[in-house]
């Protein structure tokens, strides 16, 4: 029998594992993936290998659980650039409308390397012999003093406190079998806690050079004509690969592949000039196709709706079972700085109970 099992290797589960083996505490990370990481994906683009960040991406000073593990983690961290020019376009018929970004505007950071650089510091530091990939949970069952667990490849597990960090709306959509079933009140609000991101088409273009810096701009572009809908430099922390990444509109995701890249090169060679057509590679990701990270809500569900609920604090199964993940974080839920405050609290949380 494990002690902790954690379902879920994004950076929530990863965090819990890390501060609870910081406490003498080892715990197993269940993950229906080939991969640790959920929402933090960082790519090698297949023309220069520059990182490009398919998930997650920026921070800020104010962020300050992520900022700390990250210092704890020894990983470097750089400014944004966003220094020039940005670019704001409502139509594409109408010419576009320049501005210089103001120097107020507050700094937003990156991990030197990718974001993955943290999600991997923390695989290694738990050891990856404590996650089991590829390992749909599907069922949760209380048994007396312990948790069962089973998963689609035929494991049965038990353990003392079993901590979930699938996204809450998720987790029911998934329909794993709950013995006891979750409270309907628990339940009702799983159903409207909007997953941040979880819809989000992600592009990257990788260049030979950052033409954009070169005759002023700083790569920034907001548009309502679409596809692309927000566009930011990304060149990496060495300052020797280049690219420009971000994110397409929601129909976007009607076109084939072939359209998507044509019409965001299209769009940036009219927003940024001719260089712009020669460009390196193309990277999407479409988060909606994934499975373990999105369900169809099949109404309106309003952005960070229900995150931090306080139903989420309260540990279910006779305080075995607890519900984790950055929707759940009353600080910054949906946001990294979530996911690390509610590794930390779930860690606090079963330390406390131990005693
Ligand atoms: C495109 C995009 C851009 C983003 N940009 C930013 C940003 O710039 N800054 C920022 O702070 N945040 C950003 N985010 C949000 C950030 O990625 C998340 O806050 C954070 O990564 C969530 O971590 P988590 O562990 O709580 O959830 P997740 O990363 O979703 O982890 C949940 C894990 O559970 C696993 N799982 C699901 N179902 C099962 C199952 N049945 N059994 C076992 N495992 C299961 C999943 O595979 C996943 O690994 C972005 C997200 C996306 C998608």
């Amino acid at each position: 029998m494990q002690e902790v099992i954690i379902v879920g290797a994004g950076l929530s589960g990863l965090a819990t594992a890390y501060f609870l083996k910081s406490n003498g505490v080892d715990a197993l990370i269940v993950e229906a993936r080939n991969r640790w990481g959920g929402r933090i994906d960082t790519v090698q683009a297949a023309g220069n290998a520059t990182p490009v960040e398919m998930g997650a991406t920026w921070f800020a000073d104010k962020h300050t659980y992520l900022m700390r593990l990250l210092k704890e983690l020894e990983l470097p961290i750089y400014k944004q650039f966003q220094k020039g020019i940005g670019i704001f376009e409502t139509d594409a018929s109408e010419e576009a409308q320049l501005f210089q970004i103001p120097d107020s505007e507050e700094a937003s950071y990156r991990v030197a390397g990718g974001t993955s650089k943290l999600t991997d510091a923390l695989a290694q530091q738990i050891g990856t012999e404590n996650i089991i990939l590829n390992s749909p949970i599907i069922s949760v069952s209380e048994l007396d003093d312990v948790i069962e667990i089973n998963t689609a490849k035929g494991e049965r597990l038990t353990c003392r406190y079993l901590v979930t960090t699938i996204p809450p709306f998720l987790l029911l959509s998934q329909k794993i079998a709950f013995n006891p079933p979750i409270a309907d009140e628990v339940k009702s609000v799983m159903e409207n806690t909007h997953t941040w991101m979880g819809d989000a088409i992600k592009f990257a273009v990788e260049y030979e050079r950052p033409f954009w810096r070169q005759i002023g701009f700083s790569g920034n572009v907001f548009s309502h004509a679409g596809p692309a809908i927000e566009v930011h430099d990304h060149s990496n922390y060495e300052g020797s690969r280049f690219a420009l990444i971000g994110f397409l509109s929601a129909d976007a995701s009607n076109m084939a592949k072939e359209e998507r890249e044509q019409k965001v090169i299209e769009q940036l060679t009219r927003l940024l000039g001719d260089e712009a057509a020669s460009y390196l590679s193309y990277t999407e990701r479409l988060w909606k196709e994934e499975a373990y990270t999105f369900a169809d809500y099949g109404k309106y569900i309003m952005p960070h709706q229900n995150s931090g609920h306080p139903l989420y604090a309260k540990p279910l199964m006779n305080g075995k079972l607890l519900l984790a993940g950055t929707e759940t974080s009353p600080v910054f839920g949906g946001y990294m700085d979530g996911a690390v405050y509610s590794g930390l609290a779930t860690a606090h949380h079963i330390l406390q109970e131990k005693r």
